[in-house]
């Protein structure tokens, strides 16, 4: 049972339009009884889903003139339990943005009996009231971290219930299958035994692949959840920084013509077609003995091992040479594109042989960044790439989150289990077990089975005010 009232500024601080600080419990619309005068005499106890003008004052300080000191003129928003964010009693003050006015209107309303809200426990009490489980409240911060509009629509979806629906329906059969064993376990002639065992057998194996399937959502959806970590390499001068310029459709990377002098690693996020693709562009990969530059090499070769696509450059205008060799060879374990520049200087008939044998596997796409020419055949193959051609579900029916990921892989492993065991001839109770390890694992995700450790470690990761 919560019985304390939590308060936090739920706006980024900052100068800004709007502050707003939202209160939420049992004590929220006491609280705001004694901090807030209506323009018009309301008595907001009776009201509900309402928005009230007014001013936030402190009764215990006086101005000049006697009167109680005025904070802020504001809106003050009532919302009663239990339709409300927190399924409590909610109350937000809409006030004037800035770093003073929230902070301040925070300050007293703590004096007043509510306590500082922790980050994401206002989703915390959503969840631990009934109103959102655990995949859906996970969804609320990719709502906010979204970086394109496909990445919103997959939050959203998941938050409106899309995964939820397809892990509570794994859940509700695998129940159903331990209702049956616990029917049947007390029987055990073998005749009845080996019909019912089957019959375990193919409804653990639907759910498997239903498993399966999600499980196979998850490196699009978490592509699309957390950007595609994609690096940019090539030797100095092949035109890096001229093809993040052109992606980016604006000039932030600094565009150079002494090799080398891109030092520093930029990160952006550019929205491709809907993915969102993180670049990172890094300095020219070469022996050098400049130290500078050296720093920047060693940071090009830990990108590259993060990176899960590869952008790989090279200059149709240059010689083929050891360094575009060692570039390659530092990348051939990873996925990746090979794209020949500068196509605008040459025939591109005369495309070098090396470049066409190297990294057998990887597709060749020819742009001119200078005449921006291929760039959407570029952005095309990094979609096709990462989605496999398959556009995401409208309604967030996939797993997008590693933690979702992992807890279906564990699932899985308890269904194999199943499997291998009905194929034993182990007796029901043990199959049992592993039916019910795969309700629990599967009950994690969205929350019906789950410790307090997993709660707060989840929650740690919002905002605080949300
Ligand atoms: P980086 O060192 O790999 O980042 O290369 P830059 O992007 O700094 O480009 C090196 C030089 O090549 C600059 O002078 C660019 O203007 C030039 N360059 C880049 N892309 C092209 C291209 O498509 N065509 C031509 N003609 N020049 C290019």
């Amino acid at each position: 049972m919560i019985d304390d009232t939590i308060a936090a500024i739920s706006t980024p601080l900052g100068e800004g339009g709007i502050g707003i600080v939202r209160i939420s419990g049992p004590d929220a619309v006491r609280i705001a009884t004694e901090i807030f005068k209506p323009a018009k005499d309301r008595d907001i106890k009776k009201e509900n889903f309402k928005i009230i003008y007014g001013y936030i004052y402190n009764k215990d300080t006086n101005s000049a003139d006697g009167k109680h000191e005025i904070i802020d003129e504001v809106l003050l928003s009532v919302m009663r339990a239990p339709n409300t964010y927190t399924r409590e009693d909610v109350i937000e003050i809409n006030c004037h943005g800035g770093s003073l006015p929230a902070r301040v209107i925070l300050e007293l309303v703590l004096t007043k009996g509510a306590r500082l809200a922790e980050p994401g426990e206002f989703t915390k009490r959503a969840f631990l009231n009934g109103r959102l489980d655990m995949a859906q409240a996970e969804a609320i911060i990719d709502v906010i971290r979204a970086t394109t509009g496909d990445a919103l629509k997959m939050a959203v979806g998941q938050l409106r219930g899309g995964l939820s629906r397809r892990i509570d329906s794994i859940q509700n059969k695998l129940l159903d299958i331990t209702a049956f064993i616990e029917a049947n376990i007390d029987f055990p002639e073998d005749e009845i035994e080996e019909y019912n065992l089957q019959k375990i057998r193919s409804s653990v194996l639907l759910i498997r692949d239903e498993v399966k399937k999600l499980i196979d959502t998850a490196d699009t959806g978490r592509v699309y959840r957390d950007g595609l970590k994609t690096v940019i390499a090539g030797k100095p001068n092949v035109g890096k920084s001229s093809l993040l310029n052109v992606l980016l459709k604006e000039k932030r990377a600094i565009v150079t013509e002494i090799p080398g002098t891109t030092r520093d690693i930029i990160e952006e996020v550019l929205n491709i077609g809907g993915v969102p693709v993180r670049i990172i562009d890094t300095a020219g990969i070469r022996d050098t003995e400049d130290i500078i530059e050296k720093i920047g090499v060693e940071r090009t070769k830990s990108a590259i091992e993060e990176a899960e696509m590869i952008l790989i450059v090279f200059d149709s205008n240059a010689e083929y040479d050891h360094e575009d060799e060692r570039i390659a060879k530092m990348v051939e374990k990873k996925r990746g594109i090979k794209v020949l520049n500068k196509i605008d200087l040459q025939d591109n008939i005369n495309v070098h042989k090396e470049i066409r044998e190297v990294l057998p596997d990887w597709p060749l796409i020819e742009i001119s960044a200078i005449e921006e020419k291929g760039i959407e055949d570029l952005e095309k193959k990094i979609i096709e790439m990462v989605t496999g051609g398959k556009s995401i579900p409208k309604d967030g029916s996939m797993v997008s989150n590693i933690r979702h990921k992992n807890q279906l892989k564990k699932a899985l492993r308890h269904l194999e289990d199943v499997l291998i065991a009905i194929d034993m001839g182990m007796p029901l109770d043990i199959i049992a077990i592993d039916i019910r390890g795969a309700w629990e694992t599967v009950g994690e995700i969205n929350g019906k089975v789950i410790t307090e450790n997993i709660i707060d470690k989840i929650f740690t990761e919002f905002c605080i005010g949300k």
